[in-house]
């Protein structure tokens, strides 16, 4: 069966590499000019950055291992690094340990009591859909959900955990599945954020380098179903029939496809809101402080606007030359971005705020990630359900916003896709 993947980001080549293993002959289309979509190292004096993930979180025994053994891609672990929540006017520490969080400032004692009680929350039905506060307010209690939750979800979705279904971190519900979030923590076992030897892009371009046939800057534009049940794909001046099409795609660009073959499955694609999120890249002499550090997240009412920054230089030390430390800044999201965030000045007076010893920037950069991160608010589930429901035989979608926001929910999901 000849399968035609539109989209070479990393959900398109993976699913691609997945067929082409099982010796089904497989064609990649991609719109822009090389492959990766978010995932891309770009070079910058003297190192990179990154315009989509840091790292991915790797474990011996997953997808992630797996299909990074398949391919060869060397990647190394920077360790487990220290953390902050900035809250009160200061980074705290958040502990590296759950019990260690009983002795930490982020949260009331009252806070920390509750959330020991975890275990022994009774396991709730799945349906109806809940929405991501409500589901940690009810088993971590209310402390963690306005006080820890907004930090870390704005971290990963760039939006306030009470917009969000609990279906954007589809992990959550796994877990709980298991008897208790902390049981199924338990189970699963720790991650590790891991990176490729020459940053996140190397991923999608070794996945690429596996595969037989990828063309990029090639953008699909129609989708026509034949009699006989198979599918024409046109764009860029070339056609191709095909016995089924993958739309490896964002919502709002499947939706576009299929329209005018499948209106159940386009409406309900278009209705998946994204996020769009400014990201600023630059560099400092090195602090002590931040030397072995993840970086830090601003508690959401008090960052205004201001997420938090990472520290690349400690995650993948090429990506900065020596003598120098990288910072990674997000801006706006769903958070919206006030007027003094729109130029570098008032960013580094944030960062200032929260790290005084902060020099000048001797280089920045600014990249804008438009519309690029899935916000799967409540209704989420019904939204994906009817859109697969909705689709004609020979044509699938894959997407983080079907199998969860990061690279190892993608790579997890499409090999149960694949099965
Ligand atoms: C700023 C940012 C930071 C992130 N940080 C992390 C992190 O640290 N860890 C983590 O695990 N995840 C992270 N993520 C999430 C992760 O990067 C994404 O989930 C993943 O890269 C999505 O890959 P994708 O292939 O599904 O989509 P995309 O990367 O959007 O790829 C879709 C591709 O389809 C192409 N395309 C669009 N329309 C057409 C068409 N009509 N025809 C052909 N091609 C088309 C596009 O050009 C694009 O290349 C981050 C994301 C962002 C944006």
């Amino acid at each position: 069966m000849s399968t035609l993947i539109l989209g070479g980001g990393v959900t398109g080549l993976a699913a691609a590499w997945h067929l082409q293993q099982r010796g089904e002959p497989v064609e990649v289309w991609e719109a822009g000019a090389s492959v990766g979509g978010w995932m891309k190292t770009l070079p910058w004096e003297g190192g990179h950055f990154e315009t989509g993930p840091q790292g991915v979180l790797w474990q011996k025994g997953t997808a992630v291992d797996r299909i990074f053994c398949a391919i060869e891609l060397p990647f190394k672990s920077p360790g487990t690094g220290a953390r902050w929540v900035g809250k009160g006017g200061r980074l705290i520490p958040v502990p590296a340990s759950p019990p260690a969080l009983m002795f930490s400032s982020l949260m009331p004692l009252a806070a920390k009591l509750r959330m020991m009680a975890e275990p022994f929350i009774p396991v709730r039905d799945a349906e109806p859909e809940e929405g991501l506060s409500a589901f940690i307010a009810r088993r971590l209690g209310r402390g963690v959900a306005t006080e820890l939750l907004p930090a870390m979800v704005a971290g990963v979705l760039a939006a306030p955990p009470e917009m969000l279904s609990v279906d954007a971190i589809p992990k959550l519900r796994q877990w709980e599945a298991t008897g208790s979030l902390v049981n199924g923590i338990r189970k699963s076992g720790v991650s590790h954020m891991v990176v490729p030897e020459g940053g996140m892009g190397q991923l999608p371009l070794r996945l690429a380098a596996k595969l037989s046939a990828v063309r990029t800057g090639l953008r699909a534009e129609r989708l026509t179903s034949l009699p006989d049940g198979r599918w024409r794909v046109s764009g860029g001046g070339e056609t191709r029939e095909t016995d089924r099409v993958v739309l490896a795609l964002p919502a709002f660009e499947a939706a576009a496809l299929l329209g005018p073959v499948a209106s159940q499955s386009a409406e309900a694609l278009a209705a998946i809101p994204y996020t769009s999120v400014d990201l600023w890249h630059s560099r400092h002499t090195p602090l002590p402080a931040l030397k072995d550090s993840f970086g830090f997240l601003i508690h959401p009412p008090e960052g205004r606007g201001y997420l938090g920054s990472l520290v690349p230089s400690w995650m993948d030390p090429q990506s900065a030359p020596d003598g120098l430390m990288q910072l990674r800044s997000f801006i706006g999201g769903a958070f919206g971005k006030p007027e003094d965030l729109e130029a570098w000045e008032g960013i580094y007076a944030r960062l200032k705020h929260w790290i005084p010893a902060l020099s000048e920037a001797r280089a920045v950069r600014h990249e804008r990630a438009d519309r690029a991160i899935p916000r799967p608010e409540l209704g989420h589930r019904a939204r994906v359900r009817s859109a697969l429901d909705g689709l004609p035989a020979g044509v699938d979608w894959l997407s983080n916003a079907r199998f969860g926001p990061g690279v190892r929910d993608i790579l997890e999901g499409l090999e149960t896709w694949i099965r």
